[in-house]
């Protein structure tokens, strides 16, 4: 699903690197997962080690770690400019709402207004999608 094609995209933007880098093993991936991701975590991890351990022809991945972390959600209205975290607006909403908008983030403006102005015109300035942080290995 959506989870393996994400592991399938770092793993391959890893071996880029390595690539360009010289590495001949990669002992480190940081991984950042923004807040707002219709992914599961757990999943995610599972799918990597699983593409991983498919990548048999190279000894990049032996003893690899991957670390994920999580970035907190930024908002940004378009109207007054004002920026708030997502977990700020999330105390007023009910589960059933917290839960849709990780999935469909685009329901935030159906829950969600600026606390400064009350538009519900606003973006995601951070904490979306995901993304290679950081990358160590041996040369
Ligand atoms: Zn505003």
């Amino acid at each position: 699903m959506h989870e393996w094609a994400l592991a399938d995209a770092v793993i391959k933007s890893a071996k880029n690197v390595a690539k360009k880098e010289n590495l001949k093993e990669i002992t480190e991936v940081v991984i950042k997962i923004g807040e707002i991701q219709s992914i599961d975590e757990e999943l995610f991890e599972s799918a990597l080690n699983e593409v991983m351990k498919k990548d048999r022809d190279n000894a990049l991945f032996q003893n690899t770690e991957f670390i994920c972390s999580i970035e907190k959600a930024k908002l940004k209205c378009n109207v007054c400019g004002h920026e708030w975290l997502f977990e700020e607006n999330k105390k007023g909403l009910n589960d059933t709402e917290t839960e849709s908008m990780h999935f469909i983030p685009e329901t935030a403006h159906v829950f969600m207004r600026c606390p400064e102005c009350n538009s519900p015109d606003f973006e995601v300035s951070a904490g979306r999608g995901i993304w290679l942080d950081s990358i160590e290995g041996e040369r």
